[in-house]
């Protein structure tokens, strides 16, 4: 069961995750971007921490939506808008439970993984988060148990997420260069794989 204190751990790996990975994240957005995404994510993921220091969440939905807040008031870009709707639209999913299964978590990704869809507007294999974000949702989907959806999770973001460097972009900056966008890992399903990453290692009872 996934409770406030694990969502709340979950949240400080993943704002962990994005400060040790910034250079990395940087780079790979320096190669088909604007170079922010690392910066951008090691900011917005601080200040959501500030904020969930500031003040008491109830429970996952609230931490979630706390942290929503946080990366839209903080964030530019392409990656504060769509990763605020994927935490808001997960929060909202799970209103009012103190405990989460894995159907329950399962749903609320869709949920969020959703909202991230109506609001970029992109599809699968246009080389952006959604490319990590779709396979590890299905992997959750798919499972029998939360440890085992997790690392399943884990292992399907990191083969999407992989799978972005042929892809030619679509959507967001990096389609700005059409082909020559082929041949990098997309920075945006880099950071999705972190997320996922920072799940496991906090919501595996
Ligand atoms: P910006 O592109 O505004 O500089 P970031 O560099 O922080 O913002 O984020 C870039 C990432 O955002 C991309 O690598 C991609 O994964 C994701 N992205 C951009 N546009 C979209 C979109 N329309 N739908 C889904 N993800 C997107
Ligand atoms: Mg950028």
């Amino acid at each position: 069961m996934i409770d406030r204190d694990s969502t709340l751990d979950w949240m400080g790996r993943f704002a962990g995750e994005m400060g040790e990975h910034r250079q990395e994240l940087v780079r790979l957005d320096t190669a088909i971007g604007d170079g922010d995404h690392g910066t951008n994510m090691n900011r917005g993921m601080q200040k959501a921490l500030e904020k969930l220091g500031a003040s008491e969440q109830a429970d996952p939905g609230g931490v979630l939506k706390t942290v929503a807040m946080a990366l839209v008031s903080s964030v530019g870009g392409a990656a504060g808008p769509l990763y605020g709707t994927l935490f808001l639209q997960m929060g909202t999913a799970l209103a009012g439970q103190s405990e989460v299964d894995l159907p329950g978590f399962a749903a609320a990704w869709r949920q969020g993984m959703e909202g991230v869809q109506s609001r970029g507007k992109a599809q699968p294999g246009d080389k952006t988060m959604l490319d990590a974000l779709g396979p590890a949702v299905e992997a959750l989907e798919g499972a029998s148990d939360l440890d085992g959806g997790l690392s399943a999770a884990v292992a399907a973001a990191e083969q999407g997420m992989r799978a972005t460097i042929p892809l030619v972009a679509r959507r967001g900056r990096a389609s700005y260069l059409g082909e020559r966008s082929a041949g990098h890992q997309d920075p945006g399903a880099t950071s999705t794989f972190y997320l996922f990453k920072s799940a496991a290692e906090a919501l595996a009872g």
